[in-house]
């Protein structure tokens, strides 16, 4: 059992402000994902977390227990990097056993460390040194080094970083899976919002050292809540125009979107590639062709409105020449409406 709750954490380094005003309890057995740009101050969070780094304001508490003071050995959490940070000299079963040894865990290491790597199915390649494996054998064996200990938080570092785009699927689904049967409370770091999005119970997005939001991804991607999260979720990312709202009406630069129950005044209208289409005949959006991608389910096409570049899911077999015109629908109903200022949704 391990909820983690971070009370208005804060880092700091002279004035320059890592981590500001963290607050959130993770519950247990939880897989939440810290999301954001590099530099957003994510894996500064999780070494907090781990007491890798001290805390500069706030509180972090572990089941109820202030963990502040207490040396990253004592708490009981593991680790997984990016680089996977194996010993080149063992073998794959002495890296596994390496914490069991450390630690001076009881009971019967050579059970633990086979059902380990029998979990990220590694047993074939026990007898190997790191050398002699792939990038993501090694990756695994970093796994089964954290499993082996039977910690109640795993720390996750973008642990899939390193691996081809491939490999990148089949650990993800991996560690997906393993979180499931561990039941472990897990903090996973990433800047990949696609990993976030088909790993996480709920995502933590984060900018410049500040929560966005917190939700879950479907939360996320239904309902950003400023124009940063949603220029930073799904792919494409959702489209963005800037414009002025009166009476319910959306202008910008070739763009005329009527029906909108949002305030007056300056606004970001945002709508996702694939509620919007290609119309028939003149609607919300006039713009040029820009370029098409096949997807093989579905046609991608970009288009210009407005000095813009706007994306739209077309059918699989749509086609049309870069440079042509094209009219785009886009409903009040698919739009997002956001503050011109502050960026904030409004409606
Ligand atoms: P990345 O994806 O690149 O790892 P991140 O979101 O994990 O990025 P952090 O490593 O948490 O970002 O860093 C947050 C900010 O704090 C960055 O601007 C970084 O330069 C700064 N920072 C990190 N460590 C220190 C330090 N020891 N001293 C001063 N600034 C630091």
């Amino acid at each position: 059992m391990a909820e983690i709750k971070l009370n208005h954490v804060s880092k700091r380094w002279g004035e320059f402000v890592g981590v500001d005003d963290f607050d959130l309890t993770i519950a247990d057995r939880e897989f939440l994902v810290l999301l954001g740009p590099s530099g957003c101050g994510k894996t500064t969070t999780m070494r907090m977390i781990a007491g890798l780094e001290d805390v500069t304001e706030g509180t972090i508490e572990v089941d109820g227990q202030v963990v502040n003071d207490l040396d990253p050995k004592d708490r009981d959490i593991a680790m997984v990097f990016q680089s996977y940070g194996l010993y080149p000299n063992m073998n794959v079963y002495e890296n596994v056993r390496f914490p069991l040894k450390v630690r001076k865990v009881e009971g019967d290491h050579d059970a633990k460390v086979r059902r380990a790597a029998e979990m990220v199915e590694l047993t074939p390649f026990l007898d190997r040194k790191p050398a002699e494996l792939s990038g993501g054998q090694r990756q695994r064996v970093a796994l089964a080094r954290a499993i082996v200990r039977e910690p109640n938080v795993f720390l996750m570092d973008e642990p899939l970083s390193n691996l081809d785009a491939k490999l990148r699927v089949s650990t993800r689904a991996q560690i997906k899976n393993l979180s499931h049967e561990l039941q472990v409370t897990t903090v996973y770091v990433t800047h990949d919002q696609i990993e976030a999005m088909t790993l996480a119970d709920r995502v933590v997005v984060m900018s410049k050292g500040v929560v966005q939001q917190v939700g879950t991804p479907v939360e996320i991607y239904d309902n950003p809540a400023n124009t940063f999260v949603a220029g930073f979720i799904g792919s494409p990312a959702m489209n963005l125009m800037q414009g002025t709202i009166r009476g319910g009406t959306f202008e910008g630069r070739n763009v005329r979107i009527p029906g909108l129950t949002a305030p007056d005044g300056e606004a970001t209208v945002g709508f996702r590639a694939e509620d919007a289409a290609i119309a028939p005949t003149s609607a919300e959006i006039d713009a040029k062709v820009y370029t098409m991608e096949l997807l093989g389910d579905a046609t991608m096409i970009a288009v210009k409105a407005g000095g813009e570049l706007v994306s739209v899911k077309a059918p699989k077999e749509y086609r049309a020449e870069i440079g042509a015109p094209v009219s785009i629908s886009v409903p009040a109903a698919i739009c997002h409406v956001f503050d011109g200022t502050s960026g904030r949704r409004v409606a």
